[in-house]
């Protein structure tokens, strides 16, 4: 039943009604997760992991029925007339054959220089210069990262544009680095793609979020642990709501400026109510770094039904290394294997990606840093995915949710 082969996902002519039966199975699967919150603080970087598990999440019959289905048929027309100019699109181009080129969509490196003290010059961690190009990495998200913990639990929109001057800063002070939104990135440059992680600052004013994305942002994620004004999340969570309403209205606002909304730390509610905003908008939904919940029960990782979805609506899953994601404790290599399998298998090959979350959560022994990722690689070649699959995995997939516009642009 695996599908690891490169041909695309199959297109399915009732895309609407697909999703329509998978949002059903969602919202019941919300339900069932929201009776039951535990949590148990366990400290590791930016995740500030939780180890809060749900109940396995059940399988309505519904969902047996049709794999992951194009988003074309889901376009709504109209609702981005009033969108402002899309920024250029970021080309990056990715290798056909030799190392496997890695677009890596979650890397919180810039949380290590803004509040962590290592120097732009990037001496040490997960991501340095040299790593970078061992792993061959072509492209990757550094992390406008909102600590919900700053200013008494109070961040601010100055802090958003303060971390993303640290992200320009790090592009500065490296010729290996390039601006995606600059334009075409030169083969070996690694492309810098901004995202936010923890946008609560932004119900201050949701008209600000235009600006970050015309200056490159590509993913906003609503909320880090913590619930906030726009959404609740995963770890934190004990209600049964998702998305206020003025979240409802910042995610539309996403959409229409131009950039993706990134479900990685959202509550099940939130990611139900996003659904058909998301569907109106014709946007892929993205999860940047989140694995499966099938193989390790917890908040922060993805039900089945979450991942056909995200299949279904012609976006990705980034398998996340952070070993409390992949396994627990003695999470190894093939580990990540069998996430990425699984993913893989429920989700569709066009629809998993990398979001390894280096520099922000402890990775997986085998798996330490960015320049180890070939050997992933290798694992999945040996594991039964053919040349082309990897190269989905690792770059193509990614690129198609960080390139993604409007219709209506
Ligand atoms: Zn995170």
């Amino acid at each position: 039943m695996l599908n690891i082969q490169r041909e695309p996902a199959p297109r399915g002519g009732s895309a609407r009604s697909h999703l329509a039966a998978l949002v059903l199975g969602l919202v019941v699967v919300a339900m069932v997760c929201h009776a039951c919150a535990h949590e148990a603080p366990e400290a590791a970087g930016t995740e500030g992991a939780r180890t809060a598990v749900s109940p396995k999440a059940p399988s309505p019959q519904v969902l047996a029925t049709g794999g992951p289905s194009s988003s074309a048929a889901l376009v709504a027309s109209g609702a981005l007339s009033a969108a402002p100019a899309p920024p250029k699109l970021p080309l990056v181009t990715l290798p056909d054959e030799g190392p496997f080129g890695v677009i890596d969509l979650h890397v919180d490196t810039p949380w290590k220089v803004h509040f962590k003290n290592r120097p732009l010059s990037l001496p040490e961690g997960h991501a340095t210069p040299e790593l970078l190009q061992r792993g061959h990495y072509a492209g990757i998200v550094f992390v406008i990262y909102l600590p919900d913990y700053i200013h008494d639990g109070h961040p601010t929109i100055a802090d958003a544009d303060a971390i993303f001057d640290t992200v320009d800063a790090l592009v500065a002070a490296h010729d290996l680095f390039v601006a995606a939104a600059a334009g075409p990135v030169p083969a070996g440059k690694v492309a810098v793609f901004p995202s936010i992680e923890g946008a609560g600052a932004f119900a201050d004013d949701i008209t600000q979020i235009d600006r970050f994305i015309k200056r490159g942002v590509r993913l906003v994620g609503l909320v880090h642990n913590h619930d906030n004004r726009l959404a609740t999340t995963a770890t934190a969570s004990k209600g049964g709501k998702g998305l206020s309403e003025l979240g409802r209205a910042f995610c539309e606002r996403v959409y229409a400026a131009g950039a993706l909304v990134d479900v990685s730390h959202l509550s099940d509610a939130g990611f139900a109510d996003l659904v058909p905003i998301a569907e109106r908008a014709g946007a892929p939904i993205v999860a940047s770094h989140s694995n499966a919940r099938a193989l390790r029960r917890h908040k922060r990782n993805l039900t089945d039904e979450q991942l056909k979805i995200i299949g279904a609506t012609g976006g990705v899953a980034g398998v996340n290394f952070y070993r409390q994601f992949i396994k627990g404790g003695g999470a190894k290599l093939g580990d990540v294997v069998a996430q990425v399998k699984h993913m893989v298998e429920v989700a569709g090959i066009d629809h998993v990606a990398i979001g390894s979350d280096f520099d922000g959560g402890t990775p997986v022994a085998a798996l330490k840093n960015t320049g180890q990722l070939q050997k992933l690689a290798q694992a999945l070649l040996a594991a039964g995915f053919d040349d082309g699959a990897v190269r989905k995995i690792f770059g193509e997939n990614a690129l198609r949710m960080l390139t993604w516009r409007p219709k209506s642009s």
